[in-house]
């Protein structure tokens, strides 16, 4: 298989990093990023790789030289002029397969390529765009598809303000055909998300979108930058959401005892299901002191969880994993009855034992996952156990008073939450 690396952008986002580097050779942790595309690329199978580059491309050309020393086949094409991300693609016609990768070389990516040719082949696709969702499709390019066959019915490049509800954007890598060089001039700038993309859309062409929830970002500013890298420091473990429960994603209703208590927080099943969307794992931590106070079993408390990600599940939104601790300290209560659960333990927040056990079973990175709660034993528990915490003013919204503890972020409710740290993040 083959790909073709676009490698020829100024880095202007990246000043001063781009002066004298050229964008795909600034480091992502302890590689140039164009260095993590080949390997991926090897990884997968890809072996012939065309890199089209413009602005300080001898630099490329000195690093990668043929490939031999990342077990690669690599030719070179330098612009003269500044083409666009197209343009470039015509002065190689000659070289290129059937069907090839486009893949940006600023853009990380972690994922299946050999799915996204065998979709892509099986669509009988021109180009086969990846998309995903994006908090910021105002300035990206924002795909239109339908909903059966994922064709590609408009492709709007940085819409502005006015987008609000569509949220598929294109990811900067693509599968594409050789017919599509038919769209592109000679020697001219052009652009795939300006210029191809919706002149093919409006001709009906077959295009279509590869939906998937795989890590692909691309690198191109200090803040992506700086995203990406934490990534790949964290060693590829999983971001988390940790929610408390009652107050949280169910309204407070004192001690619950039986799932008929149990009540949707409004906007809580869209919140998880956006958290699925972006990869976040989503694991419940919850107190469930009732046991310890006789008030029901363990076996009940887990008919109440189970019942809960069945309504969640109803609604399409996947909840992962589900912790609670059913003990107490207070061992001279009056309904103190069984030494087993009327104890002190690690589990019960404060106390951090849900988040280490779930951090171990779902391999969690947690300083890069967060813990929402109504409480200020939630957010003591995940101050302490390094996430960013998050109050929100449902349930018992902070005024427990119980223990001193500061929050990170404040949420009117879960989905007011979510919705900032997605923005906040530009994910
Ligand atoms: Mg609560
Ligand atoms: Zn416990």
């Amino acid at each position: 298989m083959q790909a073709v690396i676009l490698a020829g952008g100024k880095g202007v986002r990246l000043r001063p990093l781009t002066y004298d580097l050229p964008k795909p050779l600034v480091k992502v942790g302890d590689k140039p990023i164009l260095e993590h595309i080949l390997l991926l690329l090897k990884k997968q199978g890809v072996t012939n790789i065309i890199i089209c580059s413009g602005y300080l491309g001898q630099h490329i050309i000195d690093f990668c030289g043929d490939g031999s020393k990342f077990g690669l086949k690599i030719t070179h094409s330098i612009e003269k002029s500044p083409l666009g991300t197209a343009g470039p693609l015509k002065d190689i016609e000659d070289s290129l397969e059937e069907d090839f990768f486009v893949i940006y070389g600023d853009i990380y990516l972690d994922m299946d390529l050999n799915k996204l040719m065998a979709y892509h082949k099986s669509k009988k696709s021109k180009a086969t765009l990846v998309v995903h969702p994006s908090d910021h499709p105002h300035d990206s390019d924002v795909v239109v598809m339908d909903q059966g066959t994922q064709k590609i019915k408009d492709f709007l490049h940085k819409p502005g303000k006015e987008i609000k509800f569509q949220n598929l954007t294109s990811a900067a890598a693509y599968a594409l055909n050789k017919s599509i060089l038919s769209y592109i001039s000679s020697g001219e700038p052009t652009d795939f998300g300006k210029d191809i993309f919706p002149k093919m859309a409006a001709d009906e062409e077959p295009m279509f979108g590869y939906i998937t929830d795989e890590f692909i970002k691309d690198a191109g500013t200090h803040d992506r930058l700086a995203y990406v890298s934490d990534y790949i420091h964290s060693d590829n473990k999983n971001q988390a959401w940790f929610l408390d429960r009652d107050g949280v994603i169910n309204e407070e209703a004192g001690l619950i005892t039986e799932s008929s208590q149990l009540k949707l927080i409004p906007g809580s099943a869209e919140a998880i299901k956006k958290l699925n969307d972006r990869g976040f794992l989503v694991v419940i931590v919850t107190n469930q002191p009732q046991v310890a106070r006789n008030l029901c079993t363990e076996e009940d408390v887990e008919k109440i969880n189970a019942r809960l990600v069945k309504e969640f599940e109803k609604e399409g939104a996947r909840i992962d994993g589900v912790y609670y601790c059913p003990h107490h300290p207070e061992t001279n209560h009056p309904d103190a009855n069984d030494p087993k659960y009327r104890r002190p333990c690690e589990c019960r927040k404060p106390g951090i034992g849900m988040l280490k056990q779930a951090e171990k079973e779902f391999k969690i990175d947690l300083k890069r996952s967060y813990m929402v709660g109504d409480r200020t034993a939630d957010i003591k528990a995940g101050n302490s156990a390094g996430c960013t915490t998050i109050i929100v003013r449902t349930g018992f919204a902070g005024k427990d008073g119980k223990y001193e503890a500061v929050p990170d972020i404040e949420a009117e409710d879960l989905i007011e939450a979510v919705d900032k740290v997605l923005k906040r993040n530009k994910i």
